[in-house]
């Protein structure tokens, strides 16, 4: 999901954006409506819309309550978006030391735990628990009912399992006592036998924690893979991950003899250079498409179908992959001149090289701290 196209800015906050993803109002929409229909009034519908903006309230505070710790250890928040399914803080890194992240991930629920005492002890003077703790009660009072759903929100976020916060604690306390991908790995197995527990606890009690168990086993499987991925490409630039033997065409090179290139050399993307230097890609289906457009003999350049921006040589292979998922072939530009590309496929084919070639040889005592 791409959280930033979709999203509106609702302001600052200690200096971090807040914004609202799209989604989140088809759910208050959503919410309002069957407020609506449950309750059958318009104050149903503006109480049940008051009562999810409520909890996004508590959701922003959770993910300040992660930003205002980081910064405590100098990293920065890009911006905290809120998604229908909670919130997501954006830090500018993880910390790396094992208890400065279990601060930063024990930090959001932490909030939600003071918010619910303070909520608890201002609801027990009010007198609202005077009356019997019934479920009526837990649906009709505001206020009741907002502490309920924040002990809730502080208890899913504290299950020991990526994604959740609780994982990100675990796995820094299992990263004191051991290197940082085996913490992971570990932490990873942990929170996949709880998905399986819940699962399994779900399908008796609650069709709702199968769905949870489901998020979870899939979050701890994508932590502990990029994880390893950090750690495999460790060390490596850029320069490493690429294919620097390639083809490429001119700028005026006719665009049947680009087809012969490209049938030829089985290449999918081709680059086109003018004097060396890189304008953009060439893919097969712009390249008959520019060919029933403009004819056999019109020039490369008037094929381009993208123009990815260049990267460079020395900067860290891990970084890459991200702006893999946005585009299957990167170049790489030294001095203005096209050196290498980097697929996905060459950034594993290094990955898997190193992983071998470190497998042979012993690993300097003190490797083991800085994986991250
Ligand atoms: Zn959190």
């Amino acid at each position: 999901m791409n959280e930033k196209k979709w999203s509106w800015e609702l302001g600052r906050i200690a200096g971090i954006d807040v914004k609202i993803h799209l989604t989140f109002f088809f759910l208050l929409l959503w919410i309002g409506l069957s407020g609506l229909i449950s309750s059958g009034s318009f104050l149903g519908l503006v109480n049940e819309v008051l009562f999810v903006i409520a909890l996004f309230v508590l959701v922003v505070l959770h993910e300040l309550g992660h930003a205002l710790a980081a910064r405590r250890f100098g990293i920065s928040t890009k911006d905290i978006t809120l998604l229908p399914i909670g919130g997501v803080a954006r830090l500018e890194r993880m910390p790396e030391d094992p208890r400065e992240e279990m601060i930063v991930a024990g930090a959001g629920p932490l909030v939600n735990v003071v918010i619910g005492a303070v909520m608890f002890l201002a609801l027990l003077l009010m007198g609202a628990f005077n009356q019997p703790l019934t479920a009526e009660l837990l649906q009709t009072n505001f206020w009741v009912r907002l502490l309920s759903v924040n002990v809730s929100l502080a208890i899913f976020n504290l299950i020991p399992a990526f994604p959740m916060d609780g994982g990100r604690v675990l796995r820094a306390i299992l990263a004191t006592r051991m290197d940082y991908v085996k913490a992971t790995r570990t932490a990873a197995n942990i929170g996949r036998g709880l998905a399986v527990l819940m699962g399994i606890v779900g399908f008796f009690v609650n069709p709702w924690l199968i769905l949870i168990a489901l998020f979870v086993w899939s979050g701890a499987g994508s932590e502990a893979q990029s994880v390893e991925l950090k750690a495999g490409l460790q060390g490596l630039a850029v320069r490493d991950g690429m294919v620097s033997q390639f083809y490429q065409v001119e700028a005026n090179q006719a665009l049947e003899s680009v087809l012969q290139l490209s049938m030829a050399t089985g290449q999918g993307h081709l680059p086109v250079v003018s004097n060396g230097r890189f304008l953009g890609f060439i893919r097969r289906g712009d390249l008959l498409n520019a060919m029933q457009r403009l004819g056999r003999r019109a020039p490369a350049y008037a094929a381009i179908g993208s123009e990815p921006v260049g990267i460079d040589p020395d900067m860290p292979l891990y970084e890459v992959l991200p702006k893999l998922t946005v585009n299957r072939v990167l170049p790489v530009i030294e001095q203005g001149q096209l050196i290498g590309l980097v697929t996905s496929d060459s950034v594993q084919q290094r990955m898997w090289l190193n992983q071998k070639l470190k497998g042979e040889r012993t690993a300097p005592p003190n490797e083991k701290r800085d994986i991250v």
